[in-house]
């Protein structure tokens, strides 16, 4: 039988109705993005969290800077709209180019309004047990295993991938749920092996279906993070043929991809309440 597909568009937009509540309850509320350069996946990414801010109702800022930027004038930038009173989160958008510490740039953010949870104050926030501001994408994975009620705790998880925005937070909010996790990565030995064991597996690699059928487990929740455009079109980092073993599945697209931007429009929502002094930040 095949898998029950994880519809990840359906519950974007309850959340996405919920945004615009909260927004309409909490009066103005601002978003900036800034993207270095001219990546095109980047600038598609950008387009859609802006088209989903605005019609949450959510004040959205989209800057640009060019490919050439030095790393002192995007310190520069992210100072500013720090400082601004009328924006409460403030997303870079990575990659970076070469010449760009990514890792400096996220330390000179506020971190209360660091809505893809970047600073190292989040970071650790989370490892300690302590989410504080999430990236969205894994925040995203666990609201769609919620929704469908499919089991954390005790069951063996296995994340492939360990990127920060990704693949670790993912793991640690699966360990803070209770699995069993196991994390994998470009260094693993024997990927089939490891993914075999996952009640729930995870992919976020950015290799067009790495996840052959017969490398899931029988009745598992599979989540596929994967976006890679190919001739075919978008795919996912899972083979398709997985679905006739997989209890759950989430399509690519419609899965996980809607989840991340509305997740991350209800981080924003959070970032306001920081700001507004409704919620402590810690
Ligand atoms: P990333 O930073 O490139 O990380 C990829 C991870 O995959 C790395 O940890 C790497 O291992 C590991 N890896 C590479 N080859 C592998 C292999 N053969 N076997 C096992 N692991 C391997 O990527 P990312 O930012 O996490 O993104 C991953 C994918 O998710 C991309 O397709 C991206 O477009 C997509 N994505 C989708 C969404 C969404 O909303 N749906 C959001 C974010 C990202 P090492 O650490 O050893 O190099």
């Amino acid at each position: 039988m095949a898998a029950a597909k994880l519809d990840g568009a359906a519950l974007a937009a309850t959340v996405r109705a919920q945004v615009a509540d909260d927004v309409r309850e909490l009066g103005e509320i601002g978003l900036a993005t800034v993207l270095v350069g001219e990546d095109p996946a980047s600038q598609i990414y950008i387009r859609l969290k802006h088209e989903a801010a605005q019609e949450a109702g959510i004040r959205s800022v989209d800057r640009r800077l060019p490919e050439e930027t030095s790393e002192e004038e995007l310190l520069g930038l992210v100072e500013q709209l720090n400082g601004d009173e009328s924006i409460d989160g403030v997303l870079v958008q990575t990659p970076l180019p070469a010449q760009i510490d990514e890792a400096r740039v996220m330390r000179s953010l506020d971190p209360a309004k660091d809505v893809d949870g970047l600073h190292p104050l989040n970071a650790g926030q989370l490892f300690f047990g302590h989410p504080t501001m999430v990236p969205a994408t894994p925040l995203g994975i666990m609201r769609l295993l919620e929704e469908h009620r499919i089991q954390v705790a005790g069951a063996r998880a296995v994340v492939v991938g360990r990127s920060l925005i990704v693949g670790r937070p993912v793991a640690l909010l699966l360990l803070h749920e209770n699995a069993t996790v196991t994390i994998c990565h470009s260094r693993t030995r024997d990927l089939a092996r490891e993914t075999l064991e996952a009640d729930i597996l995870v992919a976020a690699v950015g290799q067009a279906g790495l996840v052959a059928p017969d490398m899931v487990k029988t009745g598992s929740a599979v989540v596929d993070v994967g976006m890679n455009r190919t001739e075919a079109g978008l795919v996912g980092d899972v083979d398709p043929g997985a679905a006739e073993r997989a209890a759950f599945i989430t399509p690519v697209p419609g899965g996980v991809g809607p989840m991340t931007i509305a997740m991350l429009l209800s981080n924003t929502v959070r970032a306001a309440r920081y700001r507004r002094g409704l919620l402590a930040f810690p």
